[in-house]
């Protein structure tokens, strides 16, 4: 197998945790160049923006977005109007009609756009979705909970429009919900804590309707303290189904399923799985554009009550 040459683009915490591990790992994958203002990583050529990348290296037929949603939009699209394949971290952007354009553009180009959730690629949510196909689901609850000031140290970003705040890791929950259940749903109503100093949302509530009434709510909060909540707890006629740790775990009335071949992998199998899944469509010339969660989100937004909360400080950050 020739492996293909692929570009990385923002040198972030996901890219040295997930992105540059599974690309090193894979004999799909050959990592030629990196786009980073802070340097890149060693050993790998780097150059300063998108375009000085697309003008310099001809031979790379893919590139894989890192950055932050608010400026992932442009270099996508410099991407594919120079005729790359792209991947894009989750959130795909920071406006479903931006997606929806590069998604257009990917289809009049012929070229691939992979708009990854890395959630479902965890060990068990196969297992939960297959469990729950011929189920009929009486509710969901979601917990999803986590300290900022762990996961997502200085990253000033996220407190900026079209971050998401606590959307940012809610938004995983999302891509299992409407990855597992075998209806849809859709947003009926959200309080949303907003910090006075930030732009985007802390904590809130969302509440969402199935097709015969309510169904889903999901508790959400980035300044939880502690082991860290990610879970989702479906009732079923009779029986339930609890997938904890992200999507590691799975329990069915309190037993512990086995999550078959991805058992015994961590974090790093989600982007293990994710890049095979891009060469999959690379192969086969398609993509896959899912934007599901990213509507739920849209749509709590827009739902969403807005309820002031005291003023965030990060001490993770360094002034600037
Ligand atoms: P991060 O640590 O802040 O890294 C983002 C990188 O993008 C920066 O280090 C920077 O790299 C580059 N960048 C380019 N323009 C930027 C700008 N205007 N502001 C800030 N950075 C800019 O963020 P991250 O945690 O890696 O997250 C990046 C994306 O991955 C987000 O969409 C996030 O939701 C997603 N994600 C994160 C995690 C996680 O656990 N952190 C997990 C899954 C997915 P250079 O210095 O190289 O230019």
């Amino acid at each position: 197998m020739t492996a293909t040459n692929l570009a990385l683009v923002g040198i972030g915490k996901i890219a040295r945790d997930q992105h540059i591990p599974a690309l090193a790992a894979s004999d799909a994958y050959q990592l030629a160049a990196t786009v980073s203002r802070s340097g890149g990583t060693e050993g790998v050529e780097n150059y300063d923006t998108v375009e000085a990348l697309l003008a310099a290296r001809p031979d790379i037929p893919a590139i894989s977005f890192c950055t932050p949603p608010q400026v992932r939009y442009a270099g996508a699209r410099a991407a594919l109007a120079a005729g790359r394949h792209v991947m894009l971290e989750k959130p795909p952007g920071a406006s479903l009609s931006g997606v929806r354009a590069l998604e257009t553009l990917a289809q009049d180009k012929g070229l691939t756009l992979f708009a990854t959730w890395h959630s479902r690629h965890a060990a068990s949510v196969p297992a939960a979705k297959a469990w729950l196909s011929d189920k009929t689901v009486k509710s969901v609850r979601i917990d999803w909970k986590e300290d900022v000031r762990v996961w997502h140290p200085g990253q000033q970003w996220i407190w900026e429009a079209g971050g998401l705040g606590i959307f940012d890791p809610a938004i995983n929950a999302f891509s299992i919900l409407t990855e597992i259940l075998p209806v849809e749903v859709h947003v009926t109503g959200a309080e949303l804590h907003f910090p006075s100093n930030c732009e985007t949302p802390i904590a809130g509530k969302v509440r969402m309707d199935g097709p015969h009434g309510p169904l889903v709510t999901a508790d959400i909060d980035f300044l939880w303290e502690g082991d860290a909540l990610w879970r989702l707890i479906v009732e079923t006629d009779g029986r339930t189904l609890t997938l904890d740790q992200g999507g590691a775990v799975l329990e069915i009335d309190g037993i512990a399923q086995h999550a078959g071949a991805r058992e015994e992998t961590n974090i790093h199998g989600e982007y293990d799985g994710l890049y095979a899944r891009f060469a999959d469509l690379l192969d086969t010339n398609t993509s896959e554009v899912d934007l599901r969660p990213m509507v739920l989100v849209a749509d709590a937004y827009t739902l969403g009550k807005r309820i002031e909360a005291p003023e965030f400080i990060d001490p993770t950050r360094t002034a600037n």
